[in-house]
């Protein structure tokens, strides 16, 4: 373990400051241990870091531990497993798994760090075939307020481990985690781009809309809108154009595939299609995320259904007459996402059809802006809304109210007051960018 007051890790969401008392670079759970022990003793408060992707704000003070040397990645193909470090990202997961014909349930970016992932819920590229990745997690080590380590097994902690899966982070330091693979050495998928200028918009999401209304369950698909800049490092058709994607990932033959996605086909001329058969450590190529560090804000609303009109309304507010850039992506929920495993846990809503995200970069904006404009995104989608995702609230500082169903909610609450009483955890996350 290293310890230093000023080496801060660098992380991919570069919009809020972390500005810890203290930073752990802890190499083993041990560490974790020594360092939750110690902040409890001290009364500092603990915050954990693997990537930055997820921070949900500034950091001001306390002890920041950081995970990301914690990044061991051990398959049982025999029992189709994989053993994973708290600081373990989706890329080495996948990479891992990849040769035995095994793939986790990763999300779109191979950066993401795969622990808080899975501890949100996990909405991977195949989650209507195979359910949350938290619905496949078989044991975790954890270290709570009070320094001890402990096993969490549907045996050894059934409560903590019902909460620890899908409850989110405020209930200890996960140092590492068993989780179940699939079998999927393959896929089809990829996306299907068109123009969405000229109102042309409304009518590609009326016919998504439509179509996910006919496919099997073990078809996962979203959708994402956003204007490109007009910039070289970019496909030439993509260039300044507002354009709606469709994208799709899929496990059964190719052929039948092809025959699924024919109806998006026909939605008309496609700026680009990538949409192929490929192994599954392509994966990442179906979302392609931007790999670079850069400041955004985001927040999503968890929809029991969605109409084409109020769609429609969404893209007007969030398109190119937005005052910023907005992307926004619509996941197409059901299937398996909408069983519970059979040792229940906490992921919420399983009776969503859709999830729409909402994420702004915030150069040349302020949080004030963007979050003027989600409220008028919101205020359209609220008759459908039953609450928010947790794995996609970026810069929300400790807003959780939507997180969890009241149910889910005051079970957790309960949880969380008895194994951490002081908050150590749970603390104020500092100000936001702009200083609310
Ligand atoms: C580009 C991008 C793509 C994404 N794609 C998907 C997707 O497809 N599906 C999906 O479900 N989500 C997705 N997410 C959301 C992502 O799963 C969450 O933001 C997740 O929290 C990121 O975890 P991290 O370790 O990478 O980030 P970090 O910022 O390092 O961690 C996020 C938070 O998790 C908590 N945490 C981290 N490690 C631990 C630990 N060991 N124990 C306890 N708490 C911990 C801390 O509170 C921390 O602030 C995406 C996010 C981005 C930015």
């Amino acid at each position: 373990m290293t310890s230093a007051p000023a080496r801060v890790p660098a992380g991919f969401q570069t919009g809020f400051a972390v500005r810890p008392d203290l930073v752990v670079e802890a190499a083993r759970a041990d560490d974790v241990r020594a360092a939750v022990a110690d902040a409890a003793g001290r009364g500092l408060p603990v915050r954990v870091h693997a990537t930055g992707h997820g921070l949900p704000g500034a950091i001001a003070g306390g002890v920041l531990i950081s995970t990301r040397r914690m990044d061991s990645v051990e398959v049982d193909p025999v029992r189709r497993t994989v053993r994973i470090g708290a600081g373990a990202t989706w890329g080495r997961v996948v990479e891992a798994a990849a040769p035995h014909g095994l793939a986790p349930l990763n999300g779109s970016s191979p950066g993401v760090g795969a622990v808080s992932y899975t501890l949100g819920g996990g909405l991977s590229l195949l989650a209507r075939e195979f359910g949350y990745a938290a619905d496949h997690v078989r044991a975790l080590d954890v270290v709570t307020a009070d320094g001890t380590p402990r096993h969490v097994s549907p045996d050894s902690e059934p409560e903590l481990f019902w909460g620890l899966r899908g409850g989110g982070h405020r209930l200890g330091v996960v140092t590492g985690m068993e989780i179940g693979l699939v079998r999927a050495g393959r896929l089809y998928g990829g996306s299907v781009a068109f123009d969405g200028g000229t109102r042309n918009g409304g009518h590609v999401i009326r016919r998504y809309l439509e179509w996910t209304r006919t496919v099997p369950d073990t078809l996962t698909s979203s959708l994402s809108a956003l204007r490109y800049p007009d910039v070289p490092q970019l496909p030439q058709p993509m260039r300044g154009r507002y354009v709606l994607s469709v994208r799709v990932a899929y496990t059964g033959s190719t052929a039948e595939g092809e025959r699924l996605v024919a109806p998006l086909r026909a939605i008309g001329p496609a700026l680009t299609d990538s949409l192929r058969e490929m192994p599954y450590a392509e994966s990442h190529t179906v979302h392609n995320d931007p790999p670079f560090p850069h400041a955004y804000y985001g927040d999503s609303v968890v929809l029991g259904d969605l109409d084409t009109e109020r769609a429609a309304r969404v893209l007007e507010l969030t398109g190119p007459r937005a005052p910023m850039m907005t992307v926004v992506q619509l996941n197409h929920l059901g299937g398996a996402l909408a069983v519970r495993p059979a040792v229940d846990n906490a992921v919420p809503y399983r009776d969503a059809g859709f999830l729409l995200r909402l994420l702004s970069p915030l150069d040349g904006t302020d949080v004030a802006s963007v979050r003027a404009l989600y409220a008028e995104v919101t205020d359209v989608l609220a008759p459908l809304a039953l609450g928010r995702s947790l794995n996609f609230s970026f810069g929300g500082g400790d807003r959780t109210e939507g997180f969890h169903d009241a149910r889910t909610h005051q079970r957790l609450a309960g949880l969380v007051s008895r194994h951490d009483p002081a908050s150590l955890f749970g603390g104020s996350y500092g100000v936001s960018r702009d200083g609310r």
